[in-house]
């Protein structure tokens, strides 16, 4: 059964109830799955007043409670992965086995923030005389707005969520229109975890209305935001106006840097299935690759080969290795990236267009021979395009793959520890993975630099942005 939408507010869920609602469809049958209700004005401010209420109480909750509810989400949540994985393929189109493993590793990122939030402590500071005590707490900032995207609705959704009840605040999330059943299902998850009402608020909507109310209410001190550059700038404008901060994940453009010393069959076909992954829509996607002369044809044909066998179709079909994009709107982007390369010289060797079926299907494509100023090189494209392009001096190289703006993920491949460690030094990025891809686990932090954000998720970094710091003084 797919997921009886509904808002959650207080620790009610509310469904239409003569509110507005969307009509939510399957990206690889175009069916209509149900109906969500967006939050009228009075749910945005009935949510403010819960979560306010709520955060006098759980800012005094122990540790020890807050980590039983998080345990037991993490407990559930890997009883009903299948079911809520399903749903998760049905609205969002991944294949099957990876909405499954992105629920499954949620359980994980659930049971570290249960971990982590018994250890968030203060500090003593030695006095300079020895009647003065001087203590450093670490309190929890308060009601926090959090934004999060389709692309891993619940993987999002529960990092922003476990990091601010771990830490003792409350929260209002507006999760992605475009597959939001994994965070109704999260929301069950919570309340039946037993989250006492109120710390925990989903609301839907038009997603600038929504965050502009939010953003702007007083009740609310941090923002957090998944998604766009632009948008993730808009919104942390809007947040800096009204001295709140705000942690942001934004988009990347992920360099690929494959040195002629590097395993490069081994290399390529784990850059292509990694490629594929989602239907390349992931904020760390490899998406621009730079191949060293030396192995530039032998890469690109055995990235080629392994693109090429990859099976296309609706994500509950077992065989499917990747699905369609999330919506509509992604596909005639996808054929506006080719055009353009294209149009400055780019060689389409592998796709090149959406499939002739119903649905949002584009073919994995590999496009080559095409300049540095070609929308590719320099735009995120967040779908199955890989542009080659190739290298034959290091610091060139690194001053290539730095020449953007962005600064989420880098990937490189060579066994020279010299060259992994003068890339891993001088790339800008919060994240450099040497050959293997080896980001966002619980247990390690995920988070870019420059354009790509700030402020990091996970880790021993990720309550940093759900607390402030106190300064107690006595004698
Ligand atoms: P978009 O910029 O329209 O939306 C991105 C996300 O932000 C969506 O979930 C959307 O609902 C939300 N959003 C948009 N405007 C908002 C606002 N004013 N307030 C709050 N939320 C808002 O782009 P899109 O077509 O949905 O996605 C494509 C682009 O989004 C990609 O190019 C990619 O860079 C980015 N993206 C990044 C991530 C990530 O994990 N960093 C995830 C999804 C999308």
């Amino acid at each position: 059964m797919y997921e009886k939408l509904a808002l959650y507010i207080d620790g009610e869920f509310i469904d239409g109830e003569g509110r507005k609602t969307e009509d939510i469809t399957n990206p690889a049958t175009l069916e209509v799955l149900g109906q969500l209700p967006h939050a009228t004005q009075a749910d945005l401010d009935r949510a403010l007043d819960a979560a306010s209420r709520a955060f006098q109480t759980w800012r005094h909750s122990s540790p020890t409670e807050r980590s039983d509810i998080l345990r037991k989400v993490a407990q559930l949540s890997r009883e009903q992965a299948e079911q809520i994985g399903r749903n998760m393929t049905l609205d969002q189109g991944k294949p099957l086995a990876e909405s499954i493993g992105e629920i499954k590793s949620c359980a994980d990122h659930a049971d570290w923030h249960a971990e982590e939030c018994r250890r968030i402590y203060g500090r003593i500071i030695p006095p300079r005389k020895p009647e003065v005590r001087q203590m450093v707490l670490r309190e929890p900032i308060g009601v926090c707005a959090a934004f999060t995207p389709w692309n891993f609705p619940y993987n999002q959704a529960i990092r922003k969520i476990c990091a601010a009840i771990g830490a003792g605040c409350t929260i209002i999330l507006k999760g992605p229109e475009d597959a939001p059943s994994t965070i109704v299902a999260l929301a069950r998850l919570f309340h039946e975890a037993g989250l006492p009402k109120g710390v925990l608020n989903i609301v839907w909507g038009v997603p600038h209305e929504v965050s502009d109310y939010l953003i702007r209410s007083p009740i609310v001190r941090k923002i957090s935001f998944t998604g766009s550059v632009p948008v993730g700038k808009q919104l942390a404008s809007l947040a800096g106006a009204h001295m709140k901060p705000a942690t942001m994940e934004l988009g990347g453009h992920s360099p690929v840097l494959v040195f002629d010393d590097a395993d490069i069959g081994r290399a390529a076909k784990q850059l292509a299935r990694f490629k594929i992954r989602n239907a390349g829509q992931v904020c760390v996607s490899p998406t621009r690759f730079y191949i060293h002369d030396n192995v530039y044809d032998e890469f690109l044909e055995a990235f080629v080969n392994t693109l090429s066998t990859v099976k296309v179709g609706d994500g509950l079909d077992a065989e499917t290795e990747m699905g369609p994009l999330a919506h509509e709107r992604r596909v005639p982007t996808m054929t506006r990236f080719v055009e353009d390369a294209v149009g400055l010289g780019g060689k389409v060797v592998l796709g090149g267009e959406p499939l002739d079926r119903t649905g949002h299907f584009f073919s994995p494509t590999v496009v080559t021979d095409l300049p540095e100023n070609a929308m590719l090189m320099t735009e995120e494209p967040f779908g199955p395009i890989a542009p080659m392009t190739r290298f034959s001096d290091t610091d060139d190289v690194i001053r290539r793959a730095n020449s953007l703006p962005f600064g989420l993920s880098s990937y490189v491949f060579t066994t020279s520890l010299q060259t992994a460690t003068q890339a891993s030094n001088q790339l800008e990025a919060g994240m450099v993975n040497i050959n293997h891809f080896g980001s966002a686990l619980p247990e390690t932090p995920f988070g870019g630099v420059k354009d790509s954000g700030m402020g990091s998720e996970g880790g021993s970094e990720t309550f940093d942005g759900y607390l402030v710091t106190k300064f107690v003084t006595h004698v």
